[in-house]
């Protein structure tokens, strides 16, 4: 800062500000947007919920409604998240298999291909017997231990899920998604030979033909299977694969913005999605992507690593779990808690800008994501005011914006004095 010369005639120049640029701290409340419930009077989740800090960041600062991707779109949190940060999903996104395998905790590299999958159950003679082997509760992690190996250069890892449900991450030289299921879809049926829909995808087709067969075998010899036949169980003796996907390679978001970038997030896709672009993810302890998480530990480590980096992206799941639970009083306390816990936000303002919003609509009355926009703000020191007071589905669209998804990056670039010049 210039603290003003002293001009010869005696009188001091004016005190001119240097502009330097600011740090961006972006919280996402992911699935954020409600619509009236009844249970509430008639209200979203946040119009009933206790939010001093935020409806203070508003009064002081701006906000404006935003649509998920573009108006009337329906996303997911992995579509929503990388719109968020300017990459435009229409353009990156490559099916549910990469970003399935990145929520179930599994490395995804640009380039690799990865599948959802099934442990199901085959007959001698190929045929599914049941999708979901007996609906399996146990072990499936051994089995998936065995399934990762490398066939002819290309490595194979196999993660488990939830139940019956895993995931497939190849990862070689020229890989491509363009190949069929292995998964029939349909009990009673055989599994079906992988085939490229492609010419260059033949490559792939070959050696994941070749790697199942393998898979075949080894699942068959397993001692967990041999005791599930013993005790009269259906064993998980085929993984079936379905809906391929090769991972976008992304330019780094650091490249692209210029910024040093971390994330924190409770949930595995969300970690995967900000490491896919070379941001670091911070562990905090008690964050745990459900209700019961610790949002001021969360808090407390944002502001600890904002003094190291010039962007932060943090998610907090808690208000999409209530959402989908159709539990508009959860929804409601979790908000409350989460304003609770960024009571010191007002210490970070001075050189940082601050964004809170959602990734898409959860409504408790749907239990899934709606199409619904919602409630964006913005603070910082010496940002222009608008006349919105309060942060909600209906008093922001009192505010300056109405924006899409792809667009929040940009303000964010301008509010932190980061935005290139357009034109002379
Ligand atoms: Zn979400
Ligand atoms: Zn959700």
């Amino acid at each position: 800062m210039n603290r003003g010369n002293t001009l010869k005639s005696g009188r001091k120049e004016p005190e001119r500000v240097i502009l330097t640029m600011k740090k961006i701290f972006l919280i996402v409340l992911d699935g954020l947007g409600d619509r009236p419930n009844v249970e509430l009077q008639g209200r979203t989740a946040l119009q009933a919920a206790y939010r001093p800090n935020l409806n203070r960041l508003v009064k002081d600062g701006q906000c404006g409604i935003m649509h998920p991707v573009s108006p009337g779109y329906r996303t997911g949190s992995d579509t929503s998240h990388l719109s968020l940060l300017g990459y435009d999903p229409e353009k990156f996104y490559t099916g549910r298999g990469p970003f399935e395998a990145m929520g179930l905790g599994m490395t995804v590299l640009g380039g690799d291909v990865a599948f959802r999958a099934n442990f199901g159950t085959v007959d001698t003679n190929g045929v599914v017997t049941d999708r979901r082997a007996g609906r399996i509760t146990s072990g499936t992690d051994k089995l998936a231990e065995a399934l990762s190996f490398s066939v002819d250069g290309v490595d194979f890892f196999v993660r488990a899920g939830v139940e019956h449900r895993a995931a497939l991450v190849m990862r070689g030289k020229d890989l491509m998604d363009r190949i069929t299921d292995s998964d029939p879809h349909e009990p009673g049926l055989r599994v079906q030979e992988v085939k490229p829909l492609d010419e260059k995808a033949k490559f792939t087709a070959d050696v994941l033909n070749k790697y199942l067969a393998l898979a075949r075998k080894k699942l068959a010899d397993h001692p967990l299977n041999a005791k599930r036949i013993k005790e009269g169980k259906e064993p998980a003796n085929e993984l079936l694969i379905r809906g391929a996907g090769q991972a976008p390679s992304l330019t780094p978001f650091s490249e692209l913005y210029g910024m040093k970038a971390a994330c924190i997030s409770g949930i595995p896709m969300i970690t995967g999605i900000c490491r896919l672009i070379g941001m670091n993810s911070i562990a905090v302890e008690g964050a745990t992507g459900r209700l019961d998480s610790d949002f001021r530990a969360k808090f407390e480590a944002a502001y600890r690593t904002l003094n190291d980096y010039d962007f932060l992206i943090m998610n907090i799941k808690a208000t999409d779990v209530a959402g989908h639970d159709g539990d508009p009083i959860a929804k409601r306390d979790a908000i409350q808690r989460i304003d609770a816990a960024m009571k010191d936000i007002g210490k970070i303002l001075q050189d940082t800008v601050v964004c809170v919003t959602g990734d898409h609509s959860t409504p408790c009355a749907m239990k899934d994501h709606s199409g619904d926009p919602l409630p964006i703000l913005f603070n910082s020191s010496g940002i222009r005011k608008d006349r919105a007071k309060l942060f909600d589905e209906i008093s922001c669209t009192y505010g300056t914006y109405n924006i899409n998804s792809g667009d929040v990056m940009k303000v964010l670039l301008q509010l932190s004095d980061r935005a290139e010049k357009y034109g002379a």
